[in-house]
């Protein structure tokens, strides 16, 4: 029995981590859930579930979950102070880090200071913090298992404990605008971006994936896990989603990963890793697909994937200032501030103006962090709506 804590348990990651919960009740035990606003599916996690802790970094819901009649074997804390202090209270063998955001980072690090394994989907916090969770990593040896899709099919591919590796083929679907022109990218609404063909996902990594930035994050998220130059990164347009992300080794063979696009089978192997589970949803049909195609991203159309690749080359602080930029842009976005096409302008403009520094610990790196985020704002005035 494993014991777990979810962190984002409200989350698309999250509900997903505790259906694997429900397939397998024998062998997990939820020991603490973390929220932040959605006080009603905490509580209702919380009388399922039974974690010792709940802890939810909104105030306002905090009070409102604290007003509940319910008779609760959970206790309530709030924010995320007292998330961090609680991770080394509660006996766990994995965190599942399912937050949305660079807010991610200090609980992540947290952990793994702990030497506690984590499943991580919150890829922000490799882009951001990658070398200071290598170095938390280093000290404790807790492992991280990748709960993305595409870095867990590349794990999986890494047979030989990436030995004569010749090149990580990480897979992207193209997003909703896959076929659209340049005019047609500048109409595009937020209710328009937030429909992915292929998967339901939270509201900030659908505009990502519209954008390709998520694939520009989960190619500095590759590099950071599988310690490959990026050089050796090749992203494919896959549309159909059925390849999950391939590994080219340097005798011609080539390992892919196959399977639905369903969120809860990379969910699962982080959990059950090293072991392989039999569970009851439905499986891959070969015979329904009408067949698999692959083609180059467009970089004029998609720009935010070749700014990921300069940050991710730059190194040091730049991939924190290009996810930091790039929160802020799909915010502004989101609430009909800029255009679609402004959010790689925005994030490019930030980069231009930082001046890349060694990162050494988390306040330094949530300085730069507000800065870009402060900066991304202050100059969308600036830039065409
Ligand atoms: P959602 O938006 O669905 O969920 C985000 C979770 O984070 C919620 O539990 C939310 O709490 C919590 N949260 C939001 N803001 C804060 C905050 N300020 N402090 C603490 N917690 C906060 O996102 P997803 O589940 O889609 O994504 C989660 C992570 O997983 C992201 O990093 C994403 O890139 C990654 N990922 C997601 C995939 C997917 O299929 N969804 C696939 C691969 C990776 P609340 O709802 O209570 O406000
Ligand atoms: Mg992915």
């Amino acid at each position: 029995m494993k014991n777990i804590a979810i962190l984002g348990s409200t989350g698309s990651i999250g509900t997903q981590t505790l259906e694997i919960v429900d397939e397998f009740p024998h062998e997990f035990s939820v020991k603490l859930l973390a929220g932040h606003s959605n006080d009603e599916l905490l509580l209702a996690q919380c009388v399922k579930y039974q974690p010792e802790y709940v802890i939810l970094t909104d105030k306002a819901a905090y009070e409102r979950f604290c007003q509940n009649n319910v008779q609760l074997k959970s206790k309530p804390l709030w924010g995320m102070e007292q998330l961090l202090n609680i991770l080394s209270e509660v006996p766990l063998d994995l965190v599942v880090g399912a937050m949305s955001g660079a807010v991610g980072i200090a609980p992540t690090l947290r952990a793994l200071e702990l030497g506690i394994d984590v499943a991580l989907a919150n890829k922000e916090t490799l882009v951001a913090g990658g070398d200071l969770v290598r170095k938390a990593q280093a000290k404790t040896q807790a492992k991280i298992l990748p709960v993305d899709s595409e870095h867990s099919a590349i794990f999986q591919c890494m047979a030989q404990e990436g030995k004569c590796v010749s090149r990580i083929l990480l897979t992207a679907s193209g997003g909703p605008f896959r076929n659209s022109s340049l005019t047609e990218l500048q109409q595009v609404t937020p209710a328009k971006a937030l429909k992915h063909p292929n998967w339901t996902m939270g509201r900030k990594i659908t505009i990502d994936s519209a954008t390709l930035m998520n694939k520009g994050l989960e190619v500095i998220e590759a590099n950071w896990l599988f310690q490959m130059p990026y050089e050796q990164i090749n992203v494919l347009v896959h549309p159909q989603s059925v390849i999950h992300s391939m590994v080219e080794y340097g005798d011609g063979s080539v390992l892919a990963h196959l399977g639905r696009a369903d969120m809860r089978i990379p969910i699962q192997y982080a959990l059950t890793y090293p072991n392989r589970l039999v569970n009851h949803f439905p499986k891959l049909d070969f015979t329904s697909l009408n067949g698999l195609t692959f083609h180059e991203v467009d970089d004029d159309l998609f720009p935010a994937l070749g700014l990921a690749y300069e940050a991710g080359r730059t190194g040091k602080s730049m991939p924190t200032v290009l996810n930091a930029a790039n929160e802020m842009a799909v915010q502004l976005f989101l609430n009909e501030k800029i255009s679609f096409l402004t959010i790689p302008a925005l994030v490019e403009k930030v980069m231009t103006r930082h001046q890349p520094q060694i990162l050494t610990d988390l306040a330094q790196l949530i300085e730069i962090d507000t800065w870009a985020r402060n900066e991304a704002l202050r100059l969308s005035d600036s830039l065409v709506r």
